[in-house]
């Protein structure tokens, strides 16, 4: 018996495609604030890179939020990325936290109560981009174990006034600390909790393109002493016993065009309307796309229709041709 792995292989390459995204993400985030940068799915650095099923998934995982036709990062998706790419730990990144935090220290000091400042303020104080300080502070990134000793927004006044506590004494080290055991932590349980749920969700949807499982039937084959188990998903991927019977037409294994052979003929023996036989030269081109190898043989094939010879054979072409997913909306 060979083994099945259609289901690990789709999975690992899901995970791939998981981390590029959030590498693409924060590249085009830069500096800017999580809040008002968008990302286009059908546009670089992002389409033909990221699946759709990948878009989906980040949604369902709330690492990611859908803004109309476009998608920004959570303050959640914002530590995971940053996470994933290494940055939280770069030398970069903790001298930037370093003169965040020299600027917060700064009018903490002398007071006997929290402070409470303009982002902007912060921003031209510690030289770092507003849009930056504002994914720290939003993302609680600048939070340590006792939440009461990070910085936040002042009375919801998100992204605009920041509230720095009295008893505010972070270091840069604090703020790798939170970022790394404490955020990563919950990150992780939620992580593993999505991973199950995800799993279990998967077992119902076809492991490339996602589309929902439709039918399992079983069949008894009396000759062979066996049972077998079909499940089929509503884009034809269909399984037997686990095993890959037909394939997805979205997926690595659906046959190239190259596989198959397109010679249109002049449909025969057809009637018009009114049961009279139309001429040869009025009759539609017709093209049954023909297989070469053995996965070709294994589709069912539609044939295609045309006026002349060209259109048939390109109409054929289509009907058997690896589909690309598209965004819906
Ligand atoms: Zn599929």
């Amino acid at each position: 018996m060979k083994v099945n792995n259609a289901m690990t292989v789709g999975k690992e390459h899901r995970t791939e495609n998981h981390k590029t995204a959030f590498r693409l993400m924060l590249g085009e985030l830069g500096d800017r604030a999580m809040d008002t940068a968008f990302f286009d799915s059908e546009k670089p650095p992002f389409n033909g890179q990221v699946l759709r099923m990948t878009w989906e998934e980040l949604v369902r995982q709330g690492r990611v939020a859908v803004v109309g036709s476009l998608y920004r990062l959570t303050p959640d998706g914002w530590l995971v990325a940053l996470e994933i790419s290494g940055d939280a730990q770069s030398k970069n990144y903790q001298e930037r936290v370093g003169h965040m935090l020299a600027a917060m220290k700064h009018h903490v000091k002398p007071r006997k109560e929290s402070a409470i400042l303009p982002l902007r303020q912060l921003a031209d104080e510690s030289g770092e981009p507003e849009g930056w300080i504002f994914n720290i502070i939003e993302s609680r990134a600048g939070t340590s174990e006792d939440q009461r000793t990070g910085a936040r927004w002042y009375a919801g006044e998100k992204g605009r006034l920041v509230e720095i506590p009295v008893d505010f004494n972070l270091e840069p080290i604090d703020l790798t600390v939170a970022l790394t055991e404490r955020h990563l932590q919950r990150i992780r349980k939620l992580e593993g909790r999505l991973a199950e749920l995800e799993e279990e969700r998967q077992e119902f949807h076809c492991p490339y393109c996602d589309a929902q499982l439709s039918e399992v039937h079983q069949q008894d084959y009396i000759e062979e002493h066996c049972i077998v188990t079909y499940e089929i998903f509503t884009c034809g991927y269909t399984t037997a016993d686990g095993f890959e019977e037909q394939p997805c037409p979205y997926g690595p294994n659906w046959p190239t065009l190259d596989e198959f052979a397109f010679v249109a003929e002049r449909e025969k023996s057809t009637l018009n309307g009114f049961g009279i036989a139309i001429k040869e030269e009025d009759s539609r081109w017709v093209c049954w796309p023909t297989a070469k190898t053995p996965r070709a043989r294994r589709i069912h094939a539609q044939p295609g229709f045309g006026r002349t010879k060209g259109e048939a054979e390109e109409a054929a072409q289509k009907t058997v041709a690896r589909k690309e997913k598209k965004r819906e909306s």
